[in-house]
């Protein structure tokens, strides 16, 4: 299967201030995310899931192309895609979609609902009377009730409805959801959820889910990818993942989401670490329970992981050392 947008060793370091500089003084940058490599697939949900802090909303904005990236390649299908604003950055976006946590943050409160959705319309070469149709796509019928709503009239879940009729305005290929529910209700996250995996399937798109709530990853998505202070550390598909965890990190994380845990995980303790000087080898060593020599002064590559195809883990578990 051909990937839509594809990335490979995407790095993003933050410059950090003199003074916070002083303290760590051989680190001089936050290592926000570090060589991450993923391929979205048209009709496919790959979930990103960590920890907050973890880097996997960088990664978002990195794809998104949001941010500058410190090193790292980035392809739409096949060809290099660093845009860098004007018009090749705007047809960047009507390929590639983003939908933000924060849905009341993303609306402009001092316009209607049928002002953001004719106005992403019409940036990306559509008639403003296509908004109607937008709205229903959304579930938001009969749409003559939404056009002319203020985002305070609307509830949580009906404001994202409406940002995310405002990314499929642009007919996009991917559509990146920078934890698109954790900010909704309980009661209506599933609603939102279903909706988008209605649109995978009636759009074709692909999806990257971010995420910190991975019982959610394994209902939503195809794929998953787990992030730990910057680095993705395991992946493969998210019904393997999430039976067969294999990195101690990702056991971490089931044992702690409800319905999910199916045995207890060896104690961990501890603390994420600093991203300005993050630990050598593997960054998950001063917390794992199976640390190993090797574990603090070797990075772990990653290593296929028994019989599964396309299930991986960077852990020194499960391969030689060097
Ligand atoms: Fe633990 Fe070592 Fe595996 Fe890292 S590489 S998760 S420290 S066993």
């Amino acid at each position: 299967m051909t990937a839509v947008l594809e990335a490979a060793g995407l790095t993003k370091h933050f410059p950090v201030r003199r003074r916070v500089r002083e303290v760590f003084r051989k680190g001089r940058a936050v290592h926000a995310v570090d060589d991450v490599d993923l391929k979205l697939h048209r009709g496919r949900v790959t979930a990103m899931v960590g920890e907050s802090g973890s880097g996997k909303s960088t990664v978002a904005r990195l794809l998104a192309q949001l941010y500058p990236r410190t090193a790292g390649t980035l392809v739409l299908h096949g060809k290099p895609a660093t845009v860098r604003g004007g018009r090749r950055f705007r047809a960047y976006t009507g390929r590639v979609q983003m939908i933000f946590q924060d849905p009341f943050a993303s609306l402009n409160p001092a316009h209607t609902v049928r002002y953001h959705l004719t106005r992403a319309l019409r940036l990306h070469g559509r008639v403003p009377a296509e908004a109607a149709e937008l709205l229903e796509q959304v579930q938001l019928t009969p749409p003559e009730r939404f056009l002319d709503k203020f985002p305070h009239e609307l509830s949580g879940g009906q404001r994202q409805r409406v940002a995310i009729a405002r990314a499929v305005a642009a007919r996009p290929e991917v559509l990146l959801a920078d934890e698109p529910v954790s900010m909704l209700d309980v009661s209506i996250r599933l609603g939102v959820l279903n909706l988008l995996r209605k649109l995978r399937d009636r759009l074709n798109l692909a999806i990257l889910y971010i995420t910190h709530d991975i019982a959610s990853a394994r209902y939503f998505a195809d794929e998953m990818l787990v992030m730990y202070a910057g680095r993705v550390i395991e992946g493969g598909d998210s019904e393997t993942v999430t039976q067969r965890a294999s990195h101690p990190y990702t056991r971490l994380l089931i044992s702690s989401a409800p319905g999910l845990a199916h045995e207890p995980a060896s104690p961990v303790e501890g603390e994420p670490p600093s991203l300005i000087a993050p630990p050598s080898g593997c960054r998950f060593h001063p917390r794992c329970p199976h640390a190993m020599a090797v574990c603090r002064t070797d990075l772990p590559p990653r290593f296929d992981i028994g019989d599964t195809p396309g299930h991986w883990a960077a852990c020194w578990l499960y391969g030689a050392a060097p």
